[in-house]
């Protein structure tokens, strides 16, 4: 799910009270197509807290077919994650009250 604004119909990310783009507080929560490109990347390899023993892992920017940018995880294939690569989304679950949404390439 990603906030919409009603009034300007842009998509808003990360969620907010009032639209970045109009200063509406008409929003509302729709769904997203959960696919999008990856518009940039980079391999962690030190990490702490509960990703310290995920490394190595990939990072990335994912411009979602909504418009707006998120900061995610890309999985599967490491040598196949590409610049402008297609990705749909995965959902996973961290702790018992915590999902995350990763993507993997389509
Ligand atoms: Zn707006």
């Amino acid at each position: 799910m990603i906030q919409q604004c009603d009034d300007c119909a842009k998509h808003i990310f990360y969620p907010r009270s009032i639209c970045p783009h109009c200063f509406s507080d008409n929003i509302s929560w729709k769904q997203s197509n959960g696919r999008g490109a990856i518009y940039s990347y980079t391999t962690i390899h030190q990490a702490f807290g509960p990703f310290k023993d995920d490394v190595p892992f990939v990072a990335a920017l994912v411009d979602l077919d909504e418009g707006v940018r998120m900061l995610t995880r890309i999985v599967g294939e490491r040598e196949q994650i590409a610049i402008n690569k297609r990705v749909k989304v995965t959902f996973h679950q961290l702790k018992d009250d915590l999902v995350l949404p990763y993507f993997e390439l389509e």
